[in-house]
């Protein structure tokens, strides 16, 4: 097998979405998306619950002139050169002239390469950014499909859906499951870091400070129900669509992705009630939501996906939350685990007590303020705690529990007495805790 971290093949594919989509060992179409394919169908998987490392990276270079269009860069074994049946760390960064920049934002390019992955024939793709789960179908490899055929597709449709989109580059790197040296190093040093820095940069902005919201329905093909309402205080759950995303790319592609919402009056500043959101949002979840609190898990909550970076879930022994992030199989407070949460949550339907979230949420100054904010946390696992600690107020950083003390209700209560959690004496909008 070609070493992982070595660069194997560099190539040139050519400049024209037409030929770029030709002669490729699979159909590429909207009609193959939202497929599944199971273990005993799989030639190979990236990324995953198996590995360690995955992400997909949109970047937009300054350096115009020095990209080079159609440029393909392979780290590690081709399709053909890996082992069957087995999970590999994959990366794929994807780098386009900034001067598309205000036509489209890399975090929308984020959300739309995931499904054009998905519109492959063969190829299931799930998530986004760093959840991203791969499968390949056997029928592929029987095909003789190779990685310039991915990234002939995706260099393909992408010309296609944005002719606005001058060069194109293409890097992927495949590694290891357990041991990814190189791709752990570029998710955690670049991928990471730049995420973080587009979240800072949404954050500067406020919901008082716009008169009109965003919907996505960028997930309809999983969720028929589900529409994220995005605005500035209020990021899509996937974690990769803020409101600057949805106001740019709105111009671009209005019907496809996203409906405006003109804000309307405010009905309720603590819970984020507008009478433009709920006047529009029975319209785009086939009239199953009618109302939606923005920041808000327990009262009239939005409803959520399957791409959310966490979940808020109700524990109601102490009419508080807690959150698990997207990969978090482990024990709750709830005395089930969260793979277990996760499936009884219904994402296609309002559910009051449950919330998927972006990460940003959990910085944001208007984070469930509705519900108490973060004085309504009372349990986070741990490594989503250790992830979001500085996000975290200092008086309740020692005072929010995880797995690692407490999977029960009953040992929930006892922390909470311990650790003296505002639960215990603070009310909130004149709600009284259930410990008070
Ligand atoms: S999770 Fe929400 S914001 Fe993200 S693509 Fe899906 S519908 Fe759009």
């Amino acid at each position: 097998m070609v070493e992982f971290g070595k660069l194997n093949k560099a190539l040139k594919l050519p400049p024209d979405p037409k030929e770029l989509l030709e002669d490729l060992p699979f159909h590429v179409g909207e009609q193959w998306a939202g497929k599944r394919i199971r273990n005993n169908d799989m030639y190979v998987e990236f990324g995953g619950p198996k590995v360690k490392a995955a992400a997909e990276l949109i970047e937009f270079s300054e350096e115009d002139k020095t990209l080079e269009d159609g440029k393909l860069e392979l780290w590690g074994p081709d399709f053909d050169e890996i082992d069957e049946g087995f999970s590999y760390s994959f990366i794929e960064i994807i780098t386009l002239s900034s001067s598309t920049l205000d036509i489209i934002t890399p975090g929308l390019l984020e959300g739309i390469i995931s499904h054009l992955h998905d519109f492959i024939e063969g190829i299931m793709h799930l998530n986004m950014r760093n959840l991203i789960w791969i499968r390949i179908h056997k029928s592929l490899a029987k095909r003789g499909i190779k990685i310039e055929h991915l990234a002939r597709a995706l260099m393909g449709q992408l010309k296609n859906a944005f002719p606005q989109i001058g060069k194109v580059e293409i890097k992927f790197l495949i590694d290891s499951a357990q041991n990814p040296n190189k791709t752990l190093r570029i998710l955690n040093d670049d991928c990471f870091y730049i995420w973080e820095q587009r979240r800072l940069e949404a954050l500067k902005l406020n919901d008082d400070e716009v008169d009109k919201f965003y919907g996505c329905t960028g997930c309809k093909y999983y969720c028929p129900n589900h529409a994220c309402i995005v605005t500035p205080n209020n990021y899509g759950t996937c974690g990769v669509i803020n409101w600057k995303d949805a106001n740019i790319s709105f111009k671009l592609k209005p019907k496809e992705i996203f409906f405006e919402i003109p804000k309307g009056e405010t009905l309720d500043n603590l819970y984020g009630s507008y009478t433009g959101v709920n006047a529009k949002i029975s319209e785009f979840t086939n009239k199953t939501v009618k109302k939606v609190n923005l920041y808000s898990a327990f009262k009239d909550p939005q409803t959520s996906c399957r791409y959310f970076e966490a979940l808020l879930f109700q524990i109601p022994e102490i009419d508080a939350l807690g959150i698990a992030d997207y990969y978090y199989k482990g024990e709750t407070p709830l005395e089930i685990n969260f793979s277990t949460v996760n499936k009884i949550y219904n994402r296609n339907i309002q559910s009051p007590g449950y919330r998927g979230i972006a990460l940003t949420a959990l910085k944001d100054k208007k984070f469930m303020q509705g519900d108490g904010g973060w004085k309504r946390i009372v349990w986070i696992n741990k490594n989503l705690k250790d992830r979001v600690e500085k996000w975290i107020p200092d008086r309740l950083k020692d005072k929010i529990a995880t797995e690692e003390k407490v999977i029960s209700a009953k040992k929930l209560v006892e922390f909470i007495n311990k650790q003296d959690h505002p639960l215990k004496k603070e009310t909130w909008n004149g709600t009284t805790w259930i410990l008070k």
